[in-house]
């Protein structure tokens, strides 16, 4: 996912809701872009340098959040695309949160643990001046989770006193939310199973292929196969599989976790697939769950799925969306359908500000009505005005930050 193809997501509502130059211009700008080099001592003595970015977008709604991403194809046009993306997000939902992104470029899985404890360490002590709790906080992201923020607690705690809402994301024991891990993938179901809904397609006879099966992809399928629709195939950095009468989610999930290369490949009772196929795969529904940009026009003309729900961000290019949207294809774009880490991320920081902590209970049923609300309202606003829903949910997005970047002036 490139910079250039979020503009083109953005201007499309822009110019439909007639902004005007001035307020589009401020909307595309990031506010500040951090670019460090990280410099560690690796385990056998030698020197390893690494860049690591992060890139604050727009924070008139509140201070900067989200993901920090270990991934060897990391680089400054990325980070910028996905920080953007988070200012949409958190207005489509309606949290009082402005959008960033961090990244790291290293391959994570060339390193041991204490290398990637160091990493992390001086990555926090590079930005400490530059995230904080009413400042930006982030959060796990590809390749990151509970560990990662865990480091960035303490690191930052080292500099500024006790801090737990530096980041969200973090193990229940370090003051971490109840429901913090699953509700990526949650919002992903639950939008999935509303959107079905919508289409008039019986859940118990939903087919379904998840790309990745990390955190995001994992939940969200453990939920949709709790609700009695059949997985039929996955893939990820490690290959593709596909089983025609549906996997056993939950040993497909054991498997995963429990294989040193932490890929689907090689599940027991599979047979082998591909990229190509994967996504042409005979399915209602597709969730792409890994990376950005893997769907371009190409494998667009390839989908048979009506109803693509993205948990990853950024994986349809903007050529590829419009062929889908021309196919009748509805998408549930990522700023919408992946949006429940987010606000979950927001219960654990006003947890962690007023040091009071809720039920998992508690948690998921404030979640739901949230993502619910914005899913109607991207709903109301794409029927209404016969858009899409990426389109639909760009113009709530921009007139909620717009007005308070209008608001708040120069
Ligand atoms: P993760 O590290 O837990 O899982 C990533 C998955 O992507 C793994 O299954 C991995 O095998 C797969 N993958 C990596 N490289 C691949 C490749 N080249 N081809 C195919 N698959 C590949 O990460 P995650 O947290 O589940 O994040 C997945 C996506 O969801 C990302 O786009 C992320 O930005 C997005 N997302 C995550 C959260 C969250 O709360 N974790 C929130 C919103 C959006």
């Amino acid at each position: 996912m490139s910079y250039e193809d979020t503009l083109r997501y953005l201007t499309g509502a822009t110019r439909i809701m007639g902004v005007g130059a001035r307020i589009e211009r401020l909307l595309m700008l990031p506010s500040r872009q951090l670019k460090v080099e990280i410099a560690i001592e690796m385990d056998d003595g030698s020197v390893g340098v690494y860049e690591g970015f992060r890139i604050q977008h727009n924070g008139a709604r509140g201070p900067f959040k989200g993901g920090l991403r270990f991934h060897q194809e990391v680089d400054q046009d990325e980070v910028n695309a996905l920080a953007s993306l988070m200012s949409w997000k958190t207005a489509v939902v309606g949290i009082p949160f402005g959008g960033a992104k961090g990244g790291v470029q290293v391959d994570p899985h060339e390193l041991s643990v204490r290398e990637l404890e160091r990493l992390t360490r001086k990555f926090t002590d590079q930005i400490h001046n530059f995230i904080g709790p009413d400042l930006d906080i982030p959060a796990p992201d590809v390749n990151t989770g509970g560990e990662h923020m865990a480091w960035i607690m303490d690191q930052y705690s080292k500099y500024h006193g006790y801090s737990p809402g530096v980041v969200t994301g973090k193990p229940i024991e370090l003051s971490g939310s109840q429901g913090r891990v699953a509700a990526t993938g949650r919002g992903v179901a639950l939008c999935a199973l509303w959107a079905l809904a919508d289409l008039g397609i019986d859940i118990g006879q939903v087919r379904f292929a998840v790309q990745g099966l990390g955190n995001v992809g994992s939940w969200a399928s453990r939920i949709l196969g709790q609700h009695g629709a059949k997985l039929v195939a996955v893939g990820d950095h490690g290959g593709y599989i596909e089983n025609a009468d549906g996997f056993d989610i939950d040993g497909l999930i054991k498997h995963v976790e429990q294989n040193p290369n932490r890929s689907v490949a090689g599940f027991a009772g599979s047979d082998v697939s591909d990229f190509e196929a994967f996504f042409a795969s005979d399915v209602d529904l597709l969730i792409p769950a890994a990376l950005g940009g893997v769907i371009d026009e190409k494998v667009a003309e390839s989908i048979r799925a009506r109803l693509i729900v993205e948990g990853a961000n950024g994986p349809t290019k903007p050529d590829a969306h419009q062929h889908l949207v021309e196919r009748d294809v509805v998408i549930i774009p990522d700023i919408l359908a992946n949006a429940g880490g987010v606000t979950c991320s927001y219960f654990e920081w006003v947890q962690n500000t007023q040091r009071f902590y809720w039920s998992e209970e508690e948690v998921n049923g404030r979640l739901e009505p949230i993502l619910r609300n914005a899913y109607d309202e991207v709903t109301t606003i794409a029927r209404a005005k016969k858009l899409d829903h990426r389109t639909a949910a760009f113009i709530m997005a921009v007139r909620e930050v717009g007005k308070a970047t209008a608001l708040r002036g120069l």
